[in-house]
């Protein structure tokens, strides 16, 4: 393999900008290419909830789930949705997210894959804001977790599988808790401090400062929007553009939940799917908590970020084209006032601001990394599902290595885009 070489990168969000970063650190000439801004609104790396949450190692579908699908096609409002004009599409990549959940034992592999790849991961992104002259936007301080009751926590195979890979928290009961969080509402009586995860505090401002201080260092930046892959028998020439050609030796796939059309366009048709999730973002907020709080009855995170209190989170199933169901925000906003009663009933719609965006996401709540079958010049880097931001910082180093022909430096087995072909 050679050692430098033309590299084209697809998808300008957390890992197309980090693949980027990392790619450059190996020698390689770098374009990177992206139909938006990078870090702007259209990315999913823009609107997340922030959490650099190394412990975020429990896959979407567990044991049982299978019994809660007639709900999600009931309640358009539900913490995760599925849109009945949307089923028969999803239906094939739903039927795999519940046999990928289907026993504990395909939990807990998936567990300790994902604790493999999210391992100092709020590290690896302190070091990285701070050589892009940002380190005020990743803080290392912690994330809590609160429940209505304790049973809610012990009843969690989640928290069972997050100590059996390693994962260590403090316990906080009723009274610490309010000590901690005084404007919690009373109905949250037990709580979780995870003191080895961070949280950044604009994620779509993040990824804009890693992609200037890309380009400050030699990487070309090209706004367009990638068609497909050109080969010349199993070596790649080009990324095909709507605009032209980008002649390049490799490529790597970052185009979040919008990359299926570019691998199907090299024969490997893979199960990625949107969960679209939404925010709510109150500006200038009254109150609101001290750290970043998951509430467990609400599904979403509650995270100051430099643009406000933002609560963030919620899965729909219903296609990238489905226009958004701001409904879905509203929700979300009335849970942040319920979470939070002294925030005002009356805050006025001009401090409120509601986004939504596409997870890209996989059956098994595992990414792919790895190469295309194709030809070891094209690498796929996207479905990160729910922890996208957190796992960018590895997934970077990930697809430098293996541009470079490089061991990576965890096993890639579990990611293989080849487990679905
Ligand atoms: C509500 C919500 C909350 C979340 N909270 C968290 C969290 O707290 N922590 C966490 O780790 N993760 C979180 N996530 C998940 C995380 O945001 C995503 O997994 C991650 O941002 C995916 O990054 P990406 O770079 O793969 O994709 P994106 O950020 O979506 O970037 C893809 C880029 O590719 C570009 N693109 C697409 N198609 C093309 C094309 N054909 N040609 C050129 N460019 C193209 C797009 O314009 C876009 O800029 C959350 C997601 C949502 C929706």
């Amino acid at each position: 393999m050679p050692e430098s070489r033309h590299v084209a990168i697809i998808g300008a969000g957390a890992i197309g900008v980090i693949s980027a970063i990392e790619a450059l650190r190996e020698g390689h000439r770098v374009t990177l290419i992206d139909a938006g801004t990078p870090g702007g609104e259209q990315a999913a790396s823009y609107g997340n909830a922030g959490w650099l949450s190394s412990h975020s190692v429990i896959p979407p579908a567990e044991p049982g789930v299978w019994k809660k699908v007639p709900g999600y096609l009931i309640d358009p409002l539900g913490p995760l949705a599925i849109r009945w004009s949307y089923l028969p599409k999803a239906l094939p990549w739903l039927i795999k997210y519940l046999l990928s959940g289907w026993t504990e034992a395909r939990v807990e592999t998936t567990a300790f894959a994902l604790r493999d790849l999210l391992k100092d991961a709020p590290l690896l992104h302190r070091k990285l804001a701070e050589e892009a002259g940002v380190p005020e936007l990743v803080e290392r301080n912690g994330v809590m977790h609160v429940f209505p009751s304790r049973g809610n926590f012990d009843n969690d195979l989640g928290w069972r599988l997050r100590k059996k890979v390693g994962v260590q928290w403090m316990e906080l009961n009723a009274d610490e808790m309010r000590q901690r969080e005084p404007d919690l509402h009373p109905r949250y009586t037990f709580g979780v401090v995870v003191e080895e995860a961070g949280r950044c505090r604009d994620p779509g401002a993040y990824v804009a400062a890693l992609a200037q201080h890309a380009l400050a260092n030699g990487v070309k930046f090209v706004q367009a929007k990638a068609i497909g892959l050109k080969l010349s028998g199993n070596k790649l020439v080009a990324v095909r553009t709507e605009t032209g050609e980008i002649a390049c030796d490799a490529a790597v796939v970052a185009a979040g939940a919008h990359s299926k059309k570019l691998t199907a366009s090299v024969g490997d048709p893979l199960p990625l799917e949107t969960e679209r999730g939404y925010h709510v973002m109150i500006e200038n907020p009254e109150i609101g908590p001290r750290s970043s709080i998951m509430a467990s009855d609400a599904k979403m995170v509650v995270n100051w970020t430099d643009k406000g209190l933002r609560a963030a989170g919620t899965v729909e199933i219903a296609g990238l084209e489905a226009a958004p169901n701001w409904k879905r925000a509203e929700i979300l906003r009335n849970h942040l006032l319920s979470m939070f009663p002294k925030l005002p009933k009356d805050i006025p719609a001009s401090r409120i601001k509601t986004w939504f965006g596409h997870r890209p996401s996989m059956p098994d709540g595992r990414p792919c990394i790895g190469y295309a079958r194709a030809s070891r010049d094209i690498v796929y880097a996207f479905g990160h599902g729910h922890i996208g931001l957190v796992s960018s910082a590895r997934t970077g180093r990930l697809v430098a290595q293996l541009l470079s022909g490089k061991p990576p430096e965890i096993s890639l087995a579990p990611f293989s885009p080849s487990r679905f072909l």
